[in-house]
């Protein structure tokens, strides 16, 4: 790039990227945030400091070495780039998408009080893009066979990182997936407007190229038990993720029109409900559409919600926008596309039509009280302030636990009374060889938490796997 702004200039503005305009792109499920060009990456670049203290890759946590990948990107080096960001973040192009940065590294970078922080996130998702689209991903090659064999439960961001991390010490690995497709959330959660399913499908088939064996329609604890998993494998990782949605407990929730997160994302986005009647899966939310939470499952259900050309969506959250769990981003997208916001607002009685569907939502008014267990301010209902929200459908998106299938079918695997799987540091759960980590462990987190998680395991099962015989 000619021109190109000297090395540190932390005070050019932050470039936030490039979208489309939201008229259009609620037309569509395609990609909404666009992504740096060459010469908006090389600039963006140019801001970082190259701090010796590297405060922002102590912040990640899986520690991608964010000053030396950003300064190969300046010198232009997108390769070596790449490289550096594989040396410890297996999936740059999903985590550069979907992690949390502006919690993570971006909180963490020295220049945010004066300027605004380096875009680390749109420089990774640019690193990992380039490098795919220019044929610049060099896979490492696999240690000598070992001869030792592990099966990973669930096909999430955990369990791709343990087959990665395995694969490359020369264990053989099979990932079990219940579904017809790979990725865990990344693929029946995340919508394709965050998260082009190319990306996902990129890293799954790199995975096979490492030799990592993908069965699905595998439903472990059913299917196959896990009894039978111990006997043809020598470790187990289960990441079978936190897919149980949780109800608002309220009258009315059986009536036709109201969904959980889970049931109407998967219809959406993994079985292309807003492609009907080209994809055979029908769906009914009316004109005006409801969603009740404040979390990433929330935003990503009103945005698909809203293109499917609704009259309107309203999200009803108890708390305030301050305290909203979903990505800051998410939020704003969603209020540019057009989503309505009931702050302090949590729905008490679902009533429905004489044919049993959804009618309206009785809601009350909440104010924010004393700090709760979660560190937030606890919404407390203000008595007498009782009001209706009209809604022909309701998305319940209120939080989610793991699917009770596995552990009801090993007793002998500890859980918490969250239903969650319990391990010590090393993601050992209570049984001998068997490990697991992501949200079946932690209960709904983040993708960078479970890919975290799998990295850990994977370094506990090698050494348990050269201990054994
Ligand atoms: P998952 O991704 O949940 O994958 C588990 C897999 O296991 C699934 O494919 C499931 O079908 C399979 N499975 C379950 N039981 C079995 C069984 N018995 N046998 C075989 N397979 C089984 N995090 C972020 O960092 N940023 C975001 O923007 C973000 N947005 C989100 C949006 C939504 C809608 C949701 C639901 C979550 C979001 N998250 C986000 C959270 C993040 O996606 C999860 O924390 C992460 O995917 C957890 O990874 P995991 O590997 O533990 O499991
Ligand atoms: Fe660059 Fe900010 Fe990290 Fe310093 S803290 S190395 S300026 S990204």
């Amino acid at each position: 790039m000619e021109n190109k702004p000297k090395k540190p200039s932390p005070a050019i503005k932050r470039n936030e990227g490039r979208h489309e305009p939201s008229d259009k792109r609620i037309k569509h499920f395609n990609e909404v945030a666009l992504g740096f060009d060459k010469e908006e990456a090389l600039t963006e670049a140019s801001r970082c400091l190259n701090c010796k203290t590297k405060p922002c890759e102590a912040a990640c946590p899986v520690n991608v070495k964010i000053p030396e990948f950003i300064d190969l990107i300046y010198k232009e080096d997108f390769s070596g780039a790449v490289s550096k960001i594989y040396e410890t973040s297996l999936f740059p192009a999903i985590c550069g998408r979907v992690c949390p940065q502006e919690t993570y590294c971006e909180a963490a970078c020295v220049i945010k009080d004066k300027f605004k922080p380096v875009s680390i996130g749109r420089l990774e998702r640019f690193a990992a893009d380039y490098a795919r689209k220019e044929g610049l991903v060099r896979l490492p090659s696999p240690e000598k066979s070992t001869g030792k064999k592990v099966a990973c439960v669930g096909s999430g961001p955990g369990s791709l990182a343990v087959a990665a991390e395995l694969a490359k010490k020369g264990h053989s690995v099979t990932v079990f997936e219940a579904l017809h497709k790979y990725g865990g959330v990344l693929r029946y959660g995340i919508p394709s407007f965050r998260l082009p399913r190319e990306t996902v499908d990129f890293e799954v088939e790199n995975l096979k190229k490492l030799g990592v064996k993908f069965i699905k329609n595998a439903l472990i604890g059913k299917s196959i038990s896990l009894d039978e998993l111990k006997k043809d494998f020598d470790a187990i990782y289960i990441g079978s993720g936190a897919g149980l949605p949780s109800p608002l407990n309220i009258a009315g929730e059986h009536l036709i029109g109201v969904y959980s997160s889970n049931e109407f994302l998967t219809r959406v986005n993994l079985m292309k409900a807003y492609e009907f009647p080209k994809y055979d899966t029908p769906y009914y939310i009316g004109k005006k559409v409801a969603v009740a939470g404040g979390g990433n499952t929330a935003m990503d259900s009103a945005r698909c919600a809203m293109r499917l050309g609704p009259e309107s969506v309203t999200v009803l959250y108890r708390r305030t926008r301050t305290e909203m769990p979903a990505r800051a981003e998410e939020v704003e997208n969603a209020m540019e596309e057009g989503v309505k916001f009931e702050f302090l607002t949590a729905p008490i009685a679902l009533e429905g039509d004489d044919k049993g569907r959804l009618k309206r939502i009785k809601c009350i008014r909440m104010e924010l009280g004393a700090p709760d267990a979660s560190g937030r301010r606890k919404p407390v209902e203000i008595k007498g302030s009782e009001f209706y929200v009209e809604a022909d459908s309701l998305i319940v998106a209120v939080g989610q636990s793991p699917n009770p299938l596995i552990q009801q079918n090993a007793k002998e695997l500890q859980t918490n009374k969250w239903n969650c799987l319990v391990v010590d540091e090393n993601q050992k759960t209570s049984v001998e060889g068997i490990y697991a980590g992501g949200d079946v462990v932690r209960g709904g987190a983040t993708v960078l938490l479970a890919m975290k998680d799998g990295k850990n395991a994977a370094r506990a099962i090698d050494e348990y796997l050269k201990s054994k015989k």
